[in-house]
């Protein structure tokens, strides 16, 4: 039988793994690590090869692939986002990942990113909400209780240093949910009947409701002046939370114009509808917030930068340890040219 080479072993992050992993360097630091890979990553956007994410639509949801490299490593995600999964016992977004040597091609990691992409996303959008939402933000209404918003939640205390979150979900059983799950996190949580109470003495809200839909989550009259607005739930063609108003009286952020023009708050908006790249934010390139009344808008979508430093992260925690396992899924033939001969070692001997 063949007897893959070390060098044609994929390490393979499971779920499980995943969980005692995080579990392992505390979730805490875990959001605040990767807060950090992705925003040296978005320091050195310029060098990555960039492109809209490659979707394929049906009526009741969305399968992408996110790819990008840097140049000396190559990674891409596959993810869905069927919100009407949770109502068949599904998530609503599941994803993998692998990342491989641009010089050899072969695969370096592979692993799950449900788990992972639910971390990044929190890390990212309170990265983001470092740069952006006023100093001194204490209270987060969180608006959509389902999967991302405990690590939402936890994200925005770690790197923000949010103390209070108050919860709505149209389904109050998610609110209950996400309260339960934070009990014990040292966050104060309050969980409100309706949207407007959410959002009552935010500094920050966050909108991560999911629904086919252009759905109007924050209308225009319930947004006050200087808030943070950390909007992540419309991520697809048809699929947005605010009412436009909101974008006309906020400046708005982004990660890549033409993937958000597609897939963002924006995408209600005129194709020349003006934004600026959060890179050019963390660089000192352009202006973040400027005064106490501006609203700050992170229309955000999730690029495959923030997966791809979600990607270098686990590679860099997995390295000797017993976090992951090694797998066969490279064919490896002890001469290259060989490998008919290869296959043939398995015949079955009767
Ligand atoms: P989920 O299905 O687990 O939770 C969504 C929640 O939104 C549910 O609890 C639902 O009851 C609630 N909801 C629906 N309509 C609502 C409304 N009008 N008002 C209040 N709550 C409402 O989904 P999830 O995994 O938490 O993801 C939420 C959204 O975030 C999805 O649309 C997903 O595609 C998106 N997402 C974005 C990123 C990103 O990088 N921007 C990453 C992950 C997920």
């Amino acid at each position: 039988m063949n007897q893959p080479s070390e060098k044609a072993l994929v390490p393979f992050v499971s779920v499980e793994n995943m969980m005692r992993l995080v579990h392992h360097i505390g979730i805490e630091t875990v959001l605040r690590d990767l807060a950090d890979y992705v925003e040296a990553d978005f320091r050195r956007w310029e060098l990555f090869d960039k492109t809209p994410r490659v979707a394929s639509h049906s009526d009741v949801g969305v399968i992408e692939l996110m790819p990008t490299s840097d140049g000396e490593a190559y990674g891409f995600k596959y993810v869905n986002g069927h919100p009407k999964n949770t109502s068949e016992g599904l998530q609503t977004v599941t994803a993998f990942g692998l990342l491989a040597d641009v010089y050899t091609g072969y695969p370096v990691l592979l692993t799950e990113m449900t788990v992972l992409t639910a971390l990044r996303t929190a890390a990212t959008s309170a990265m983001v909400a470092k740069h952006l939402a006023p100093k001194g933000s204490k209270t987060m209404a969180m608006i959509g209780n389902g999967a991302q918003s405990e690590f939402q939640t936890l994200a925005m205390k770690a790197i923000v240093g949010i103390e209070n979150v108050r919860l709505y979900d149209v389904d109050a059983a998610a609110s209950e949910k996400c309260a339960r799950n934070l009990k014990g996190q040292g966050v104060n949580v309050t969980i409100c009947k309706t949207p407007e109470e959410a959002i009552q003495g935010a500094q920050i809200l966050t909108t991560c409701t999911a629904d086919k839909k252009n759905a109007t989550i924050l209308s225009d009259n319930m947004v006050g002046a200087g808030v943070h607005i950390n909007a992540i739930g419309g991520d697809c063609p048809g699929k947005t939370e605010l009412a436009a108003d909101i974008l006309n009286r906020s400046d708005v952020f982004v990660e890549f114009p033409p993937q958000t023009r597609i897939e963002g708050e924006i995408q209600q908006m005129p194709e020349d509808f003006p934004v600026t790249e959060m890179w050019e934010v963390i660089e000192g390139k352009a202006a973040g917030r400027c005064d106490d009344k501006q609203i700050t808008l992170f229309d955000g979508v999730g690029f495959a930068i923030e997966d791809f430093s979600a990607l270098r992260y686990i590679r860099d925690q997995v390295k000797d340890s017993g976090f992951c396992e090694n797998l066969d899924m490279l064919a490896d033939p002890d001469d290259p040219r060989d490998l008919f001969g290869m296959v043939q070692r398995a015949v079955p001997v009767s």
